[in-house]
């Protein structure tokens, strides 16, 4: 048993155990040489074995018995587009998913989205899940990004290891979680570019985040 079995499976554990996925809804996977190691399809946090993960290549290719997400399209996308990204973690997160249905990124109503990359997180457009149109919309939403929302479906993010991804789906859901707050009581402010400006700056002299950057 490889140590990055070990690893994709504590990692799914940890993301369902964190509530941030019921059932087998969402999926995770690392970087493994030229291909992946995957969550299979349909089975849950609670009772993953790092046996049952996929092996596969970025066109689909696996062995084994069990078949891996039906994700998976997305994922390797990911992984084509950004050398940075070694783990990827999509969920249907409560907060992620109810601002992606109504339309909406996450806007940098915090300092703290710069973490992600930008001066916002982006949303996906809608696309059939399992498809190659929905993992081209993450990967064009993803550019320059840590993570993403999914229109009418959730979020994405990757890291460097699976604890900056684990840390990038927590935050992400916290502060998804948070801007809903902010428009269920008003109108939020919104910072502008030359004040997120002067917090990437802040990130890149004064060591913070670590843990997430690429
Ligand atoms: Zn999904």
């Amino acid at each position: 048993m490889t140590a990055l079995r070990q690893d994709v499976a504590r990692l799914y554990r940890e993301v369902c155990a964190r509530g941030l996925n019921v059932g087998s809804s969402g999926n995770v996977s690392a970087r493994a040489g030229l291909g992946m190691i995957i969550t299979p399809s349909g089975v849950r946090g609670d009772t993953v074995d790092p046996a049952d993960l996929v092996r596969m290549d970025f066109a689909g290719g696996h062995e084994g018995p069990l078949a891996p997400s039906s994700e998976w399209a997305m994922h390797a996308a990911i992984y084509r587009a950004d050398p940075a990204a070694m783990v990827v973690v999509h969920t249907h997160s409560d907060a992620a998913t109810a601002l992606g249905a109504l339309g909406l990124g996450l806007p940098a109503f915090h300092y703290d989205i710069a973490q992600f990359g930008g001066d916002d997180v982006r949303l996906a457009p809608y696309a059939l899940f399992g498809t190659r149109e929905l993992a081209d919309h993450a990967v064009a939403a993803l550019d320059g990004r840590r993570a993403c929302l999914l229109a009418h479906h959730g979020m994405i993010c990757h890291g460097r290891d699976a604890g900056a991804a684990l840390l990038a789906a927590v935050r992400l859901e916290t502060m998804a979680r948070q801007y809903l707050m902010a428009l269920s009581a008003g109108a939020p402010r919104i910072l502008g570019a030359s004040e997120m400006a002067a917090v990437h700056e802040r990130y890149k002299t004064y060591g913070q985040q670590p843990a997430l950057k690429a």
